[in-house]
């Protein structure tokens, strides 16, 4: 089963909107064993929207058409879909009562626009779905082109409307529509620190001779691996051996972020945790507090901006930022001992550097990073050279106190 989607919006090209449909349609498709095969953008625009539906219904056997839906003269979908395929609209009685209604509890008395009744009209032999958090329903056609059945749901842009209409309306049909054999599984994880391409030297010669088909994923926290496969239980028989691979180093499957795994393993372990962080400003602290369930391992962090914070509060000796500097490993290492400390847990990480643009000296660059972790009795400390804006500094400094505190934990070796 093929499945294509239009995403329409002048201000997703724009990028004033992000296309945050496309993301939540290809999740739902995802839990019922479908993917998608192509997407398309485009502006609100009927030259282009008419090229768009010929390019998906040519060989498609869904087309999902999120936006336009709308009252305004910008909202063209439903009038270009109803064009393409034949099914010339035909407004329904019940739909202009229901949207008379909406606008009555809305906007009160007065006279209403005629052009709010565009809502009400209907391709010739559509089905409506309802939309019960907006006044566009969408709409169903089961029709055909270029010679084959083609399956088009028109859904409404606002994605608190689009996505129970998704979920309601569009998944139980696509269901229904049969297995054709096209089905694929997907599984996936996350593995710390994991460079792209060294994790797929690993797996495809591994891989190379089964009908399981592998796809990448690269973050500043490592990389994801995507295991697709047509057959659940080979699927799950080469999840398992694909994760045996890396071993403390894949995170547990759903687990999306390091800070996710990192928060679940530390609770697993009943083990506490807090942070000293200089260059990060408290990021690494906002990526484990955005984890539910983070109070139960986290304590607290101290932002140790300045020197005198760092040896005032986390007890990081005066002499020892003298010689080594508070750009050093030495520094690193003694924030993490001084917060977990202060603070008495039983890990801690600390990140120390020059995030740039300014502040770089030849000895010591723009980039250079102190990140260190200390769990349980293990200590670990790394000299990062990164490169890039502020920012990504930043999160690659944040990324890397979070893998480091993670492989400490699980208990592998933290690679360089
Ligand atoms: P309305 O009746 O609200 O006009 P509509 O079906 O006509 O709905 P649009 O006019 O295309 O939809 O978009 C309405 C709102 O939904 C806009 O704020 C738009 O940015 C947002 N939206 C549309 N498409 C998407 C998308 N693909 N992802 C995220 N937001 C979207
Ligand atoms: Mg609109």
């Amino acid at each position: 089963m093929q499945i294509e989607v239009i995403s329409t919006g002048t201000e997703l090209l724009k990028g004033s909107n992000v296309n945050t449909n496309l993301a939540a349609i290809g999740r739902a498709l995802g839990t019922i064993g479908r993917t998608v095969h192509r997407a398309q953008t485009v502006g609100d625009d009927r030259e282009a929207l008419i090229t768009a539906f010929h390019l998906a219904a040519l060989k498609g056997d869904v087309v999902l058409v999120t936006g336009g839906l709308g009252p305004t003269a910008d909202d063209l979908t439903r009038d270009v879909a109803a064009e393409f395929f034949g099914m010339p609209l035909v407004r329904s009685g019940e739909l202009a009562d229901n949207l008379r209604r909406y606008y009555r509890r809305r906007h009160g008395a007065g006279p209403i626009p005629a052009t709010l009744f565009r809502q009400a009209d209907v391709p010739q032999g559509a089905a409506v779905l309802p939309n019960a958090n907006g006044s566009a329903p969408g709409l169903y056609l089961n029709t055909a082109y270029a010679g084959h059945a083609c399956h088009v749901f028109l859904l409404p842009g606002p994605p608190v409307e689009m996505e129970p209409i998704l979920n309601a309306e569009v998944l139980p049909r696509l269901t229904a529509l049969g297995d054709d054999g096209g089905r694929t599984l997907t599984r996936g994880f996350l593995v710390a620190g994991g460079a792209e391409l060294l994790i797929e030297e690993t797996l495809a010669p591994r891989f190379r001779d089964c009908a399981v088909s592998l796809a990448y994923c690269a973050s500043a926290e490592g990389a994801r691996v995507f295991l697709s496969a047509a057959d659940a239980a080979l699927l799950d028989v080469k999840f398992i051996e694909a994760r045996r691979l890396f071993a403390g180093n894949a995170l547990p499957e759903g687990c999306l972020s390091i800070a996710e795994g990192l928060v679940r393993l530390l609770r697993e372990q009943q083990r506490t945790l807090s942070l000293a962080e200089s260059c990060t400003g408290g990021q690494t602290a906002a990526a484990i507090t955005a984890v539910p369930g983070a109070s139960e391992v986290f304590l607290g962090s101290v932002t140790a901006y300045d020197n005198r914070v760092k040896s005032a509060v986390l007890g990081v000796p005066e002499a020892l930022l003298a010689t080594s500097g508070a750009v050093s490993a030495d520094c690193a290492l003694a924030m993490a001992r001084g917060v977990r400390h202060l603070l008495r847990t039983d890990c801690a990480a600390a990140v120390t550097g020059i995030a740039g643009p300014g502040g770089g000296t030849p000895e010591k660059p723009v980039g250079l990073v102190y990140v260190a972790a200390v769990c349980g009795d293990r200590e670990t400390v790394r000299e990062c050279r990164f490169r890039g804006s502020r920012e990504s500094i930043r999160q690659r400094s944040r990324a890397t106190a979070l893998r480091l505190l993670y492989q400490l934990a699980a208990g592998v070796e933290p690679e360089t």
